[in-house]
């Protein structure tokens, strides 16, 4: 093996199949440790307390005081911390390394944003409290949403939704109230091909019949056959842009006026803002209704790492409908939330309530941090090197993979390949696998549907050159060796704490609670 002059091999040392390592005692590789249930290590002759037992007094709960044992695991504190601990590391995380999950936008989380948001001011408090003590707090949810408002060219803002689905919901709401306040039941909504699978459930959801639209060869809504299908029983058209194909909605104009010709409404899956903030307005192509995950462009942790946030912004047609509470600033220069009791004056055409308070104030305080350290140049930025990036990944991999769109020219922030041209019997799933003994989290496979064996990979504007290299290295490795019907390609992972699992059955069949195997065996 040669070495650098620090001492380190100059090249990865080739290694046998983990599975045919000799096996250890413990099951532990070296640092990847194995861990049991919290229940099967805990015992409840543990504890991480050790008060003195109380003094015994008499009981006033009656016959509702437990007489079975309470079954929780009973665990010292460096074991609890080591139990979650030894978890978490079998976690991949954006903080590990470059996370391509495609449509998710799985960007750095900046150490700013979670400094802000952990300032007692905004942290600690309470949802209820009087509204002329925490005027700083409504402050900042109100400038937030004049800027959501300003970046999308929109005329007003939901911010209460917790999660893009939840602004599709809101969106699908307005849009519901609008069509009933003119007294017109409309009963289709329209949604393409390569939606995001929250948009048909969405509708759905709301009790609309959900009519496909087909897509073009080249990946776009294909506009002739939605307008043929306008007509008076469509109450919106569903419309992620930029698609779910990574490719911008070059119609979306044509789209909008057609649509609203039809006396129909627009709504916008925007949760691909990051490809185009700061240099498109969603208001200027006709939007609606539009939600945006602020844990998606705006940099707040998801997926494990925090909850979401999906604020919808409205058209002037629809922000009467939008939700309450929402923030206003009054005459005085103080901000007011308006709630119910005010709705006599001020918004009697809402359609109520999509959730207990005011939003995911954490999400609000790391959002805005975000767009105030980027500035409107910064934002742009973020949407071109996010565009850049996911070209550099396309180009780099188009002779290895198939690149269905790749001639409609450049992709936006997302680049999609099919699995055409892998050996028989290889897939996408085989590729996926392979990534994770690289050391990355998979892309998104199977995704759009519209693709077979799609893989959709989004590298976000946070990942270096080196970083794009490194990743682009292993999925060309991949996918040579599952051209090349490298058969061990199909039992990977093999460096994993797991290998493959029976996805289907863990869908279908989870196992979501403990039984105490002991008790199974009496119950026999
Ligand atoms: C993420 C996503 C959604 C749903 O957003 P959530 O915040 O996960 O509910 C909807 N549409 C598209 C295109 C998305 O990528």
């Amino acid at each position: 093996m040669t070495m650098l002059k620090e001492g380190r091999p100059t090249a990865p040392e080739p290694v046998k199949e983990a599975h045919m390592a000799p096996a250890t005692a413990t099951g532990n590789r070296a640092l990847m440790l194995e861990e049991a249930l919290i229940f099967e290590i805990g015992s409840t002759a543990t504890t991480g307390v050790d008060f003195a037992p109380a003094p015994s007094v008499a009981s006033r709960l009656g016959k509702l005081a437990r007489t079975d044992a309470i079954g929780l695991p009973g665990l010292s504190e460096q074991e609890t911390v080591r139990h979650y601990t030894r978890l978490s590391r079998q976690n991949y995380a954006i903080d590990l390394g470059l996370f391509p999950l495609g449509s998710c936008t799985m960007k750095h989380n900046p150490r700013l944003n979670e400094k802000v948001a952990r300032m007692p001011g905004f942290a600690d408090l309470h949802p209820l409290a009087p509204q002329s003590t925490v005027q700083g707090a409504l402050g900042l949810i109100n400038e937030l949403a004049v800027w959501l408002i300003k970046l999308t060219g929109m005329h007003g803002v939901a911010m209460t939704p917790k999660a893009g689905a939840h602004g599709e919901l809101c969106g699908l709401l307005c849009i519901r109230a609008a069509l009933e306040a003119r007294g017109d039941a409309r009963q289709v909504v329209l949604v393409p091909e390569s939606a995001h699978g929250t948009n048909p459930a969405t509708a759905a959801f709301c009790g609309y019949k959900v009519e496909d639209i087909p897509a073009t060869p080249e990946g776009r809504v294909d506009l002739e056959a939605l307008k043929a299908r306008l007509g008076p029983d469509v109450a919106a058209v569903m419309i992620t842009n930029p698609n779910t194909c990574g490719l911008f909605e070059r119609d979306m104009k044509t789209i909008s006026d057609a649509v609203h010709a039809a006396g129909a409404f627009v709504y916008c899956d925007g949760a691909n803002f990051n490809a185009i903030v700061g240099r498109v307005r969603p208001g200027d192509l006709g939007v609606d209704a539009m939600h945006i995950n602020l844990h998606k462009t705006f940099s707040t942790p998801h997926g494990g790492g925090g909850p979401g946030s999906g604020p919808v912004v409205l058209s002037e047609a629809l922000s009467p409908f939008g939700p309450l509470p929402y923030t206003a600033r009054m005459a005085d220069g103080s901000i007011h939330l308006i709630e119910e009791e005010n709705v006599g004056e001020e918004m009697p055409q809402s359609f109520g309530r999509m959730s207990a308070f005011h939003g995911q104030m954490g999400m609000f305080t790391r959002a805005l941090a975000y767009i105030l350290s980027h500035g409107a140049d910064g934002l742009r930025q973020v949407a071109e090197d996010a565009v850049l990036n996911a070209n550099y990944i396309l180009r780099s991999l188009d002779d290895v993979l198939d690149a269905p769109f790749g001639d409609s020219g450049p992709c936006m922030h997302e680049a999609l390949f099919s699995d055409k041209g892998l050996a028989e019997g290889f897939t996408t799933l085989d590729i996926a696998k392979g990534l994770i003994d690289e050391g990355f989290h998979p892309m998104t496979m199977y995704f759009p549907l519209v693709v077979h064996g799609a893989m959709l990979v989004e590298p976000t504007e946070t990942e270096s050159k080196a970083a794009l290299d490194q990743f682009i290295l292993a999925l060309r490795s991949l996918a040579e060796r599952a051209k090349a019907g490298d058969e061990a390609l199909k039992g990977a992972p093999y460096h994993a704490p797991r290998r493959r699992l029976d996805e289907t059955l863990a869908a279908r069949k989870p196992v979501l609670t403990w039984t105490d195997p002991a008790l199974a065996v009496a119950a026999e």
